[in-house]
């Protein structure tokens, strides 16, 4: 049976004993009533029973699930790049991952399909969360006692229960001037109120935060004293932003301050391209190697237990396998399994097989940080070629941009000052027939407005658009790029 665990991963999820560390604080009075009232699921209790290690014997006559012998799926095969790809091309040397409905008693993997197929716990299958744990363990050593993770069906659904959880009417979240749109979309119907914060090219500047909250008057702000924060702290959705080491400690520090509970949104963590290759034919990182390498957490720095971090396999493996994970104080992760108890229960059994086996029985930790760096690689191509095809096709006196760090977006700043009817169209307008043009010219870019609690509705001072090299071809980048100049150049009336 596969074991990859080293003996320092053990120790995790607030198990081992940290000398000097203290406890996460008690974030139980900031529960809305909804969260706060939520007791377990009776019918969940009976799957919590059967998980117990040494109860693998107990004949189960309790919850009411489907029997193994009418799963009409009888072995799952996968072809993926086995343990030992080529760094450059793991499609040239691949596997076959078998999973059988007997796996687990014909000693092949801890995780068969016939527990798949079933009905699991509120946490996610035991196997994938103690892999999961071990990444973190390693990424972001969080330096608190009491911290814990669930696994969660991607981070949408884990910003739609942690802001169910915080949600009581009238809480007041700071947010990045422009962000990822679900956050306020799940928003605003629980009746949030949403602060944007002012930023440059690396992010939420702390000093202009800290004066903001220090002279907070909720009637002058019609909303009261904010009390989170949601960051994108690695390749900002949308402006691409990603804040240094040093960033991310000012900005923890007036969180500290200020007590902000924070909700770290990180799907591109791993994609940070200004890592320090190694000499041409030097071997690859070791996972350790690796995690030190990329710019620190807001985890990682998180004393206090106030960071509620949302990582998701859906950019490192798959979105559709839609499974992704928190790390959080055990209170707060322990209200998320209430929540998942009556909603999601968990993430697909067959996602979390394939991943498992994938991640744990096939590649382990070092496989799996190879193949981030293969990718983070590939998406880093595409920046550059992206980089190179706005230099090559934007008319600099209208457009400026910078090559981000991280992630997967490209921001545009477009100075609408140039338009020839500025002084009589608004922002919003020259957003729509740039945006217009574009469609025209058979490119799609976002503009900046939908990034916009309010859509730009009260007007704007700034035309942005976001445009991302992560979906397209590498080869379709500059002609679409060349479109989105001669559009720009025609709604400019640039010659
Ligand atoms: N947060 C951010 C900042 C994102 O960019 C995305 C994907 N576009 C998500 C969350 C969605 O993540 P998931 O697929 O894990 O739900």
């Amino acid at each position: 049976m596969p074991t990859n665990t080293s003996e320092s991963c053990k120790q995790v999820g607030g198990i081992c004993g940290h000398a000097g560390l203290k406890p996460a604080t008690d974030w139980r009075d900031r529960f809305s009533t909804e969260a706060a009232s939520r007791g377990d699921a009776v019918m969940q209790r009976m799957h919590a029973i059967l998980a117990q290690p040494g109860n693998e014997g107990v004949c189960s006559l309790g919850p009411g699930a489907p029997s193994a012998d009418f799963f009409p799926f009888f072995a799952a095969e996968y072809t993926v790049p086995s343990a030992g790809f080529p760094d450059d091309a793991p499609a040239r040397c691949t596997t076959q991952l078998h999973i059988g409905m007997k796996d687990v008693s014909e000693g092949v993997s801890n995780y068969d399909l016939s527990s798949a197929l079933q009905y699991g716990v509120g946490t996610g299958s035991k196997q994938l969360l103690g892999f999961v744990k071990e990444h973190v363990k390693i990424f972001h050593n969080p330096p608190y006692l009491d911290w814990d993770c669930i696994l969660t069906t991607g981070n949408t659904s884990a910003m739609d229960t942690v802001m169910r959880i915080f949600g009581q009417k009238g809480v007041t979240m700071v947010i990045e001037n422009h962000t990822y749109p679900t956050c306020f979309e799940t928003g605003l119907p629980l009746g949030y109120s949403f602060f944007p914060a002012k930023m440059d090219n690396e992010g939420l500047l702390p000093d202009e935060l800290d004066r903001d909250l220090s002279s907070w008057d909720e009637e002058a702000r019609g909303m009261k004293r904010p009390t989170m924060l949601y960051t994108i702290p690695t390749g900002q959705n949308p402006s691409g932003a990603t804040p240094s080491a040093d960033r991310r400690r000012q900005v923890y520090a007036v969180a500290q301050k200020h007590d902000l509970y924070i909700l770290e949104d990180d799907p591109y963590y791993v994609f940070q391209f200004e890592q320090e290759a190694g000499p041409p034919g030097a071997a690859p990182p070791t996972t350790q190697q690796y995690a030190r390498s990329l710019i620190p957490s807001y985890l990682s720095m998180d004393t206090d237990g106030r960071v509620f971090r949302m990582d998701s396999f859906a950019k490192t493996i798959s979105p559709g396998a839609r499974v992704g994970w928190v790390t959080a104080a055990r209170q707060v992760v322990e209200r998320v399994m209430r929540v998942h108890e009556v909603s999601t229960q968990h993430p697909s059994g067959i996602s979390q097989i394939a991943l498992y086996r994938l991640l744990h029985d096939e590649w382990g930790h070092d496989g799996w940080t190879r193949w981030m760096l293969h990718i983070c690689e590939g998406y880093k191509k595409r920046r550059d070629v992206m980089v190179g095809a706005c230099e090559a096709s934007l008319p600099r006196d209208v457009v400026s941009w910078n090559a981000p760090a991280a992630g997967f977006f490209m921001w545009l700043t477009i100075d609408w000052h140039k338009h020839p009817q500025a002084g009589t169209m608004s922002t919003h307008e020259i957003e729509q027939v740039i945006y217009d043009a574009a469609i025209r010219h058979q490119v799609l870019v976002v503009p900046g407005s939908w990034f916009l609690v309010d859509q730009g509705k009260s007007g704007m001072d700034t035309v942005f658009f976001r445009m991302t090299f992560a979906a397209p071809a590498t080869n379709a980048i500059p002609n679409a790029v060349k479109a989105l100049g001669d559009a720009i150049r025609e709604v400019f009336k640039m010659g």
